[in-house]
């Protein structure tokens, strides 16, 4: 509970929308209550009038047999049989029945327009919260929690706090104004029956909320089976390929039948406790309509209260049974929310490792970057994938970092755009801690292609000018020839507005990997440029194109190129073999040919895979 006094600044924030909502749902109760007055009111004229006009309730007329059919003729008699002004009175009666149930019927209106209307406007401020706060996390992080989590707490349990700021509160000061009228009158009218009639409504509470704690559980646990066979589901079209290549289709129908069969097994269980559910409050709340008219019935006898009083109490009754019955579900709606707001608390109190510190500079990058002492562990696995790393780069400079797989060439790259901080050491740009400069700024000026490829589902120029707030279509076409993919590009049905994506169409690993290219190299500007092993899904030919227009767009810019395969090609300043996290060998081509270690070795092996 102590979670959802976390919100109170969204109810502090609608204040108002909430007083409105307060004032609407007392006006509903105080127009609702006159009915049963009214009809306490009707009973009694005509139980008196049927009195003192000498009928004590003996059939006047010779009716048919049925006895019921008697009663009903009688009654009609007594209503209309010379009784005029009686007549009149129970018109007027109606008429003011069906008025103040129009006047309650519009406030109540007013009253879902102000408190459900308000629970939107949180749900919606609570969502862009968490948004904008996943953010800013970093990507340790991501690393920890899946996507799917992820999702579930802007989603479901956002729609579950709501049900607390909207409907639950809705119910509960709607319960308060319900006794608090109810009982006054029924007080006023007859203390004693009041307690005997009011007795087993607490019982009815209790058992409504355990019941719905039942339902709620079950229904988690067909939450979590729907969301598997959901998952099951996806993956056997997405990965159809696969399935049909390996021919697994019956299997994966054995998976699938197993959830599904999972899945109806809860559902019916859960369907079996909602049929006890419904009849058994109905017995409930017929019981103690029971109880209040025969307990009634008694204080008639006795003379303490009239005929009308019994009419009143059953209205009561009935107006008392679904806010009492709420009471139950609200409970439990409120503790869902509660276990809901403190999963998104949870999140919303993680802050990011890596931020901006308060005396953050803004500073042009020149392009010279320092590496001191660096080690770093990547915090949730704890392994160590750079150690003492040292290394000078001068403005301008063409570096290859190469290294066999897992040698941490990729983690290098993470450290340079600070998506994680080093453990130990120091990272400097143009002599300023990178922990000093501001963070956007940062990444801004640094242009990356990463190692694994994401492409949103957007347009090809979409894509590519990602990021970017003046890419216009020549911009962007330059930047897909400079990436040697503006070819295929224009051979796509509808070229650059092309859809990439589950609903557009389906590239080649290659063709992903230059649209990736071409969105670094559509910002000119960038004084550092980073490219993780980004020509791996690409042929020679087409690598010594891009290559080519790489010289162009790498003068004067620091350049950063991890790279699998060497390119003797290219004339890199300096060459960096890595090798565990640590630098193994460093110098031109030719410096480490002659070196004949570790850089020999791979490009002699690679030399033998290219002439077979
Ligand atoms: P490759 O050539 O295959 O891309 P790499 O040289 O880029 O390899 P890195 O990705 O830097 O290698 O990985 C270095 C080490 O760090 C590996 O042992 C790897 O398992 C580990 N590692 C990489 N990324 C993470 C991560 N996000 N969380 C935990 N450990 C990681
Ligand atoms: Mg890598």
């Amino acid at each position: 509970m102590k979670q959802l006094l976390s919100i109170n600044h969204f109810f502090w924030k609608y204040r108002w929308r909430l007083l409105l909502g307060i004032l609407f749902v007392v006006l509903t109760n105080y127009f609702r209550i006159l009915a049963p007055q009214l009809t306490g009111y009707v009973v009694n004229t005509v139980v008196h009038q049927a009195e003192a006009s000498g009928n004590t309730g003996k059939p006047v007329v010779n009716g048919a047999n049925d006895k019921n059919y008697d009663l009903l003729v009688q009654g009609i008699i007594t209503v209309f049989d010379r009784q005029a002004s009686l007549g009149k009175r129970i018109l007027f009666s109606g008429i003011t029945l069906l008025v103040v149930a129009l006047i309650s019927g519009f406030f109540m209106f007013l009253m879902r327009q102000t408190i459900i209307v308000m629970s939107r406007h949180i749900e919606y401020d609570q969502k862009n919260g968490i948004y904008r706060h996943y953010q800013r996390l970093d990507m340790g992080f991501y690393k920890v929690h899946q996507t799917g989590d992820l999702m579930n707490r802007i989603a479901e349990d956002v729609s579950r706090v709501r049900m607390y700021t909207g409907p639950a509160i809705m119910y509960f000061i709607n319960l308060a104004a319900v006794i608090g009228f109810s009982v006054f009158f029924m007080l006023k009218s007859d203390p004693v029956l009041t307690l005997i009639v009011l007795a087993p409504l607490p019982l009815l509470a209790i058992t409504i909320y355990y019941v719905n704690t039942i339902i709620n559980k079950k229904s988690e646990r067909i939450q979590g089976l729907l969301s598997d066979l959901t998952t099951n589901a996806q993956e056997s079209y997405s990965g159809i390929r696969v399935i049909k290549s390996f021919v697994q289709e019956k299997a994966m129908f054995g998976f699938f039948k197993q959830n599904s069969t999972a899945y109806r097994d809860n559902a019916l269980s859960l369907a079996k406790t909602e049929a006890i559910y419904f009849p058994s409050m109905a017995l409930l709340i017929g019981l103690s309509t029971l109880l209040t008219i025969m307990a009634g019935a008694f204080r008639v006898l006795d003379g303490s209260v009239s005929m009308g009083t019994i009419v009143e109490f059953v209205v009561y009754i009935q107006m008392l049974t679904f806010p009492v019955s709420a009471i139950g579900w609200t409970a439990s709606m409120i503790q869902r929310a509660a276990a809901s707001q403190k999963r998104i608390n949870e999140f919303l109190h993680t802050e990011p490792r890596v931020s901006n510190s308060t005396d953050a500079v803004s500073h042009t990058l020149l392009g010279g970057i320092d590496f001191r002492d660096v080690s770093f562990t990547y915090p949730h696995t704890g392994i160590t994938a750079i150690k003492d790393f040292s290394l000078q780069v001068r403005p301008g400079e063409r570096i290859a970092v190469v290294g066999r797989t897992g040698s941490g060439k990729s983690t290098l790259a993470q450290l340079l755009l600070r998506t994680y901080d080093p453990s130990s050491g120091m990272l400097l740009y143009d002599g300023v801690p990178a922990t000093s400069l501001r963070l956007e700024e940062l990444r801004g000026q640094i242009s990356y292609v990463p190692q694994d490829v994401f492409l949103f589902s957007d347009t090809v120029a979409g894509n590519i000018g990602f990021g970017v707030a003046d890419a216009n279509g020549e911009r962007v076409r330059q930047a897909a020839v400079q990436a040697s993919v503006h070819n295929e590009i224009e051979h796509f049905s509808a070229g650059y507005d092309t859809m990439i994506g589950e609903r557009g169409v389906t590239l080649s690993g290659g063709q992903k990997q230059r649209i990736s290219i071409a969105r670094a190299l559509i910002r000119k500007e960038s004084p550092i440029v980073i490219f993780d092993d980004c020509l791996s899904a690409v042929d020679a030919r087409t690598e010594n194109e891009i290559i080519n227009s790489l010289y162009r767009y790498l003068q004067d810019k620091t350049a950063v190129i991890i790279t699998h395969r060497i390119f003797s090609l290219f004339a890199f300043d300096r060459i960096i073999v890595l090798d565990e996290g640590r630098i193994a060998e460093q110098g031109t081509h030719e410096d480490l040919l002659h070196l004949n270690g570790l850089y020999a070795k791979m490009y002699e092996r690679q030399q033998e895979e290219t002439t077979g």
